[in-house]
């Protein structure tokens, strides 16, 4: 039987990159995958490449930046399968600029979407997966919440911010057999990072040691063993996925 067979996952930010290539691998896992993010035509295809594989997932149009659109998402995914097992909070976004220049609503947009998206959508989730007594809620953060990075003072800070929302409730839920960990990425070819030019590219590839940018596959693979019952034993984690960019406590 395959690893997550039957478990109910929501994963946000799946309609490309890193979140889409970790709802296909949930789903290859077995689970039945709650698809979630702004567009969705982009998660209707999403959702059909999955079933095109033989899993199951369903597309749920939703902005985790706000709040009526995220709870209504979160109640309508909870109507149609009454449980999320497995939640995701993978969406997020960028607005890039040095402290001084940085506007309000750069920091605003940030921390709304990448942290209290996460903070409000787990919040919706929670009381069912405490009644099940079973859980596993992923986090996305980065390599850049662990190290920090010029520019991106509102980034590392919603980052930095996931691995305190992590180590927090992983303490709260564990009595009720639920774990919560953060998967840290480094630098990972998908659309977020398409956007780089080469200087900062150069840059990025210098600071590997494995001498190569990931891959959202990589991603989602870590993503699917902390789902798995083979990761019970982890929880307050965060697992660095960067190719030794970073080689931290
Ligand atoms: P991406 O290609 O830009 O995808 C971002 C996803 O988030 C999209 O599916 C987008 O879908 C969704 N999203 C953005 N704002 C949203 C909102 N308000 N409500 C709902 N969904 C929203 O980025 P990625 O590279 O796959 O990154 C995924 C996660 O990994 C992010 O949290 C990112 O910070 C993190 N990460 C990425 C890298 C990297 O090198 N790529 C490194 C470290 C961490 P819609 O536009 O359809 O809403």
């Amino acid at each position: 039987m395959a690893a997550l067979q039957g478990r109910i996952a929501l994963v946000t930010g799946a309609s490309q990159g890193i979140g889409r290539a970790c709802a296909l691998a949930l789903a290859r896992a077995g689970a039945t995958v709650a698809l979630a993010a702004r567009s969705q035509d982009k998660l209707a295809a999403v959702a059909a490449e999955i079933a095109a594989a033989g899993g199951q997932a369903e597309a749920f149009a939703l902005d985790v930046a706000g709040e009526e659109s995220l709870k209504a998402g979160a109640k309508a995914v909870l109507e149609r399968y009454g449980k999320v097992e497995i939640l995701v909070n993978n969406a997020g976004i960028t607005r890039d600029g040095l402290m001084m220049a940085m506007k309000r609503t750069d920091w605003d947009d940030v921390l709304g979407t990448n942290l209290t998206g996460a903070f409000l959508l787990t919040q919706a989730l929670l009381r069912p997966m405490l009644k099940n007594r079973w859980g596993r809620i992923i986090n996305i953060s980065s390599v850049v919440g662990r190290t920090g990075q010029a520019g991106q003072v509102n980034y590392a800070s919603s980052k930095a911010g996931l691995i305190g929302l992590t180590r927090s409730l992983a303490r709260e839920v564990a009595s009720r057999g639920i774990t919560v960990n953060a998967v840290a990425p480094g630098y990972i070819e998908t659309p977020m990072t398409a956007v780089l030019d080469d200087k900062q590219r150069e840059a990025m590839m210098a600071a590997i040691p494995l001498g190569r940018p990931g891959t959202a596959e990589e991603i989602a693979q870590s993503v699917a063993f902390l789902a798995s019952d083979a990761a019970a034993y982890i929880t307050g984690h965060v697992l660095d996925v960067n190719g030794g960019m970073f080689m931290g406590a």
